[in-house]
């Protein structure tokens, strides 16, 4: 496919992938206001919980566009190495978020424990979690689907999030039967096992944020240099570096060449290490090759 062609299809997924989460983020902040709201109202901790968990879900479709709208520009001169790291930033608050809310179920489920307050479970309870139930199944089959014929990781990952949000619910809907048949505490219970997920999550979250932030190894020296010393004229490869996150990494690297060769064959051959390394590892965003003369005996620097 020419590159034209290519780019054009590319910006024509990118809007159906920004159209589509933006419809997700409303569906799921109107998920979140209704069990919220009512969970509140009939005093069910489980059912608030299930809420402040699709707000979050909600939070982080915001990342996913902050990533699509933001980190996507190319360099420009405030931010030269590039904006990825703007999704980085909007995950880590969102991990932040989801502590918070992760402590504030704990506290009222810990509350409940003390008081004795039982909900009130009534028909409309049960109507607002099989409502948002089916909408999460629909949710999950529909981006399911176009995430697969868009081929877009946020789209297909998120899928699967809202598919295991599907089991919270369910649970909700458990404690709710035994509040009616009289076992309130499941209550509370549930509402500690979603702030656990909740927990979870934002532990996940953090932990990915951390290695972007802390310049982790993103992928093995040892890899690079075999494939790199594999190319003819490059004589040895040494001190590898990779960082970035997971879809975006940066390398660097230097090779010694003949001490002969000309800069303009050098530079040649620079970027033929460049193109390889990208070929091979997709998630390479950027390469920099630091020339060496090879003269044997000479120390590496
Ligand atoms: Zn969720
Ligand atoms: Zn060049
Ligand atoms: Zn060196």
């Amino acid at each position: 496919m020419p590159i034209n062609a290519k780019r054009a299809e590319w910006n024509s997924n990118l809007a159906q992938i920004k159209k589509m989460l933006c419809v997700i983020l409303f569906l799921n902040f109107a998920m979140a206001l209704a069990k919220s709201l009512w969970g509140y109202y009939s005093h069910s901790i489980s059912m608030q919980a299930d809420g402040i968990h699709s707000f979050l879900d909600g939070a982080s479709n915001i990342t996913g566009l902050i990533g699509l709208y933001f980190a996507a520009d190319p360099p420009d001169e405030e931010h030269p190495y590039g904006h990825q790291k703007f999704e980085t930033f909007a995950a880590f608050c969102i991990s932040v978020f989801l502590f918070f809310g992760c402590y504030s179920v704990l506290k009222s489920s810990y509350g409940r424990l003390q008081d004795g307050v039982t909900a009130e479970v009534s028909w409309a309870s049960f109507a607002i979690m099989i409502v948002t139930l089916a909408m999460n199944f629909f949710i999950t089959r529909w981006e399911g689907r176009e995430g697969r014929r868009l081929r877009s990781e946020i789209l297909i990952a998120d899928a699967a999030h809202t598919k295991s949000d599907i089991y919270v619910s369910l649970s909700v809907i458990g404690s709710l039967i035994a509040g009616k048949i009289g076992y309130p505490l499941l209550d509370p219970l549930i509402a500690v096992l979603i702030a656990g997920i909740i927990g979870k999550v934002g532990w996940g979250i953090l932990l990915e944020s951390s290695k972007v932030l802390t310049d982790v190894s993103r992928i093995d020296a040892k890899k690079i240099i075999a494939l790199v010393t594999n190319i003819p004229k490059v004589e040895t490869c040494h001190a590898v570096r990779t960082r970035g996150s997971m879809n975006h990494v940066h390398v660097d690297l230097h090779i010694h060449v003949h001490p002969q060769m000309s800069i303009e064959a050098a530079h040649e051959l620079a970027h033929e290490v460049e193109e390889k390394i990208m070929k091979v590892f997709p998630e390479v965003a950027e390469v920099i090759v630091h020339l060496e003369p090879h003269i044997p005996g000479l120390k590496n620097d």
